[in-house]
């Protein structure tokens, strides 16, 4: 079942938290959790909206959207194998807000804050920061160097998160998007659908429509995470999305404590489902420092995809995949069918057959 939700006029009057005495007092810290809860904010964001804090329970410790926004001390600890950059946008990074890591497409960081700050952010190290924000004259740059580059065909808007750009500024820079020439494909992520949906307004909704004569298709995708943050509010927000034409796909990242069992898998890409959401990715956590209370094994990962494979529709199954650290790519890591050197296959219900292959 779905938490019930307030009013929308009661959930857009609250302030956003930022801070580790207003945690406290909302009564999701522990008063002597507060000294080393604010060493964590000195080094990464803290952000909790009003939508988000709706769907906590404070009074359960183990709460899946509480774990995934609420600072832990857990996060001053940075393992051997975290990286501050674990996917490697530096290393791909030829001027400012671009990432070339593939040939056909780009990623674009207009802006590097969002309404809410995820605790196991791949890019924590960076997001939060209002004045990383491309400058006029930088985003200039951005597009001179994908006006250059003709193999270039989608345009991806990411962050930070894109959406907290004003309607008439994301309008402009879909329609500078859009008119070069070689640009098919406009994709946006976003986790505003379910972290702020107010912000989902009808001009925005509009923003985000290409010009009619512009052969071009904007996409976005949505990171959800658990089917309690299909809230009414963010539903109501998909719904609006959706109605406008806008294609939708979903980026779920897989978090021990919060979505690592098949039942909560099952229910959100169910959920996703009927909210006119096709299920995308299903990310394998990236090396992100402080960060290893979140991570699953990679076993477990598969096997919770074969789990899924044998109760769900193909139209529900997102791809599991990892960045490869460094910024070598991301990959689907299975789990695998066909076993090759036995000549056998496996079926959804775990049973195995005989099959050669050729
Ligand atoms: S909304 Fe996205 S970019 Fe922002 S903190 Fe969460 S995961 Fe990172």
């Amino acid at each position: 079942m779905y938490f019930p939700m307030p009013s929308e006029p009661t959930a857009l009057r609250r302030p956003t938290l930022h801070k580790i005495a207003d945690l406290v007092r909302a009564g999701l810290v522990a008063p002597e959790d507060l000294a080393g809860l604010e060493r964590v904010a000195e080094t990464y964001s803290v952000a909790l909206t009003p939508a988000v804090l709706d769907l906590i329970d404070p009074t359960d410790a183990a709460d899946p959207i509480a774990r995934q926004y609420v600072p832990h001390v857990a996060e001053l600890s940075t393992g051997t194998e975290e990286l501050s950059d674990p996917i490697g946008d530096a290393a791909y990074s030829p001027v400012k807000g671009i990432v070339h890591r593939y040939p056909d497409r780009v990623l674009l960081t207009p802006l590097l804050v969002c309404p809410v700050y995820c605790r196991f952010c791949f890019r924590r190290a960076r997001v939060g920061d209002a004045e990383a924000s491309l400058t006029e004259a930088e985003l200039d740059a951005a597009l001179a160097y994908v006006a250059g580059r003709p193999e270039v065909r989608e345009v991806i808007l990411t962050g930070g998160d894109p959406l907290m750009l004003p309607p008439r500024r994301l309008q402009s820079l879909i329609g500078r998007i859009a008119a070069l020439d070689q640009i098919e494909l406009i994709r946006i992520h976003s986790r505003i659908p379910v972290s702020d949906p107010g912000r989902v307004s009808s001009a925005l909704v509009a923003a985000l429509k290409p010009a009619d004569e512009a052969d071009v298709a904007v996409w976005l995708a949505v990171h959800v995470n658990h089917p309690r943050e299909l809230s009414p509010l963010a539903r109501g927000a998909l719904a609006r999305l959706a109605d406008a034409g806008l294609p939708l796909l979903s980026q779920t990242v897989l978090l021990k404590d919060v979505n690592d069992s098949v039942e909560i898998l099952d229910q959100l890409m169910r959920a996703l489902v009927r909210n006119r959401v096709r299920p995308y990715y299903l990310h394998h956590p990236d090396l992100a420092p402080g960060t290893a209370h979140f991570r699953p094994s990679l076993a477990e990962g598969r096997a919770l995809m074969a789990a899924l494979r044998g109760r769900l529709s193909g139209i529900a199954q997102p791809t599991y995949v990892l960045d490869i650290p460094g910024g070598a790519g991301k990959v689907p890591v299975g789990p695998e069918y066909w076993d090759e050197n036995r000549g056998e296959i496996t079926d959804p219900g775990g049973r195995i057959h005989p099959y050669p292959g050729d």
